[in-house]
């Protein structure tokens, strides 16, 4: 449009009339600009401070300023020269230290650094692969790692080998949504059956799982790479539709403390700010009044867990449902790791809360197949109250030279050969074998639960952390330093997961686990009476706690919860990400 728009007669009158501003005008001009801006800056600053006040609270914003504060001088002092140098080589040693022990050296061992001029006979790789897996790994058939592997069985794993077998080569990015391609595909034969089969399961393992969480009609779904994606997808979905709807531009959202990393990342990923609510003691559910307080206009979402990975407690969906709903904000369950256990709570006998659909309030659901749901790793699924909220997360791009290009998450290439062994194991474990697994599992934590609340050697020195209704069972200490006991089990050969904030330690029973929950306890209480023979004898000599050598979980979480400042942390588990590409 530009100038030519303007009628010729005005277009002259302006180009006649000269503007002349007198330094004086021009002089009022630039302090009114100036004031203006000033003013905008002045009510963009106010209105941050309200919200902080509004989210925090006088004494919370206080603290907060005054851990800052903190973290700030003290990552001055870590930037010293003297200091950083000497943080420098700590970091390198313990790193190097790591290496001797995640990467096997020595003249035993092959290396492959390069491709094989030649490709190797089927023979080779076969024997190479029976020796990488015989290389030192956690012994999860023994029941003594938490979470990791959740079934294990041997008829499932042989029936989840050859659903991947039969649909190796199939990759449904080419859902025939396109009439070209589905052409494409119908003339060549083959492909075509590739496609509808796998398309077929994949929408199957869709709506079997819808059908688990009381879905309304109209309820649609995704299936994903893992519990990450699921929750990188939801916020994803809620940020575009508060962008869409609402013209959010600075989107917020707030989250349990105890709610998944996955969450922590989306923000990082997608530019959303986190707030993270409090979930105190006793019950370290997510505070509701917290929540509350921390909604504005720039809010995309809200949180809960059901249960949360730390302490495995379930939060109070119901109350967040009635405040997502008052608020109209969208709320996400994160039933990862719970979703195949707590809708079969009841049904196994078990107490159980609404979590699901049936509150109004939740507008998204994620639910691990791989994790209770027994299926290969890189299952799981995301679900939507309805399929608008779900359009909010597609890619389209229509004019790519590509051809017009359309996938419904992160990955673009997909295996579908995942697909058809998820599909094959819902199948085979259906309602009542994930009824019966429940029923397993659940029981063996609730074991664990009453012998550390009940048993003479357990509940004098260890308590569990809140009234967790599913498979974790967290615990702590306040007479002995929780850390010590977690090396302690870690010396017997468990492998149990040490929490932070506050410190803790707890187990995700999982189907291995179910038949040693009694060697669980027994060992608990020997390691527990060790730890108070070693502080008796510290006492008698006099030596304090200083005195004590540390375990691997001692060092690092000790270490870890004494610093203002968490940089030196970081730069252990980036160095600890590079161990893990180290060939
Ligand atoms: C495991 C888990 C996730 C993340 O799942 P991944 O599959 O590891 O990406 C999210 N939330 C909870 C509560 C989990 O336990």
């Amino acid at each position: 449009m530009g100038t030519s728009s303007i009628p010729v007669s005005l277009r002259n009158r302006l180009s006649k009339k000269r503007v002349t501003l007198t330094s004086g005008q021009l002089k009022v001009g630039v302090d009114v600009f100036r004031n203006l801006i000033f003013f905008l800056f002045l009510l963009k600053w106010t209105r941050k401070a309200a919200l902080q006040l509004k989210g925090r609270g006088i004494l919370g914003t206080l603290l907060g300023a005054y851990s800052s504060i903190q973290r700030t001088l003290y990552g001055l002092f870590l930037r010293a020269p003297v200091v950083r140098s000497q943080v420098k080589k700590q970091v390198a040693d313990s790193i190097a230290k790591l290496e001797g022990k995640l990467v096997p050296q020595g003249p035993g061992i092959s290396r492959y650094l390069t491709l094989p001029k030649e490709g190797w006979t089927e023979q080779q790789i076969s024997a190479e692969l029976s020796k990488l897996g015989e290389m030192e790994h956690t012994r999860w058939e023994m029941g003594k790692v938490s979470g990791t592997v959740y079934h294990g069985g041997n008829d499932l794993i042989k029936l989840q080998a050859e659903a991947y077998q039969k649909f190796i080569v199939s990759n449904p990015i080419h859902p025939e949504v396109f009439p070209v391609k589905l052409l494409l595909a119908l003339w060549r034969e083959t492909s075509a059956h590739w496609l509808q089969g796998v398309r077929k399961m994949e929408a199957e393992i869709v709506a079997m799982v819808l059908s688990m969480f009381n879905t309304p009609h109209g309820g649609a779904g995704v299936t994903t790479s893992g519990g990450t994606e699921s929750i990188l997808m939801a916020c994803l979905s809620a940020r575009q539709k508060a962008y869409v709807e609402r013209g959010v531009t600075e989107p917020e959202m707030i989250i349990p403390e105890t709610s998944h990393a996955a969450f922590r990342k989306a923000g990082s990923y997608f530019g959303i700010k986190v707030h993270l609510a409090p979930c105190p003691a006793p019950t370290y559910s997510v505070h509701t009044k917290s929540v509350s307080r921390l909604i504005n206009s720039n809010t995309i979402l809200l949180v809960g867990s059901a249960p949360s990975f730390p302490h495995g407690i379930i939060d109070d969906i119901s109350a967040l449902s009635r405040l997502a709903l008052s608020k109209r904000i969208p709320l996400h369950v994160d039933a990862c790791l719970g979703g195949f256990l707590v809708p079969f709570l009841s049904r196994a006998g078990f107490q159980t809360v609404p979590f699901d659909f049936s509150l109004k309030g939740v507008t998204s659901l994620s639910c691990d197949a791989h994790k209770y749901g027994y299926c290969p790793k890189g299952n799981s699924t995301l679900l939507y109250r309805n399929s608008s909220l779900r359009s909010y997360q597609y890619f389209i791009s229509p004019d790519w030279s590509g051809g017009v290009y359309a996938s419904p998450s992160i990955a673009g290439s997909r295996p579908g050969a995942l697909l058809a062994s998820a599909w094959a194991s819902l199948m085979f474990q259906g309602e009542n074998g994930y009824i019966s697994a429940c029923h397993s599992i659940v029981g063996a934590a609730k074991k664990i639960e009453s012998s550390i609340r009940e048993n003479p050697a357990l509940r004098d020195d260890i308590h569990v952390l809140g009234n967790p209704l599913v498979s974790v069972v967290a615990f702590t200490s306040k007479s002995l330093n929780i850390y010590d006991i977690a090396d302690g089990m870690s010396d017997k050969g468990w492998h149990l997961n040490a929490l932070q904030s506050p410190p803790a330690m707890h187990v995700c029973v999982t189907l291995p686990i179910v038949a040693t929950v009694d060697r669980l306890t027994e060992d608990l209480i020997a390691v527990i009476e060790e730890e108070k023979e070693k502080e008796r004898v510290r006492l008698v000599e006099g030596r304090g706690k200083q005195g004590a050598a540390k375990g691997d979980t001692a060092a690092l979480y000790g270490m870890a919860g004494s610093l203002p400042d968490k940089s030196v942390v970081v730069q252990l588990a980036g160095g600890f990400l590079d161990t893990l590409y180290k060939a």
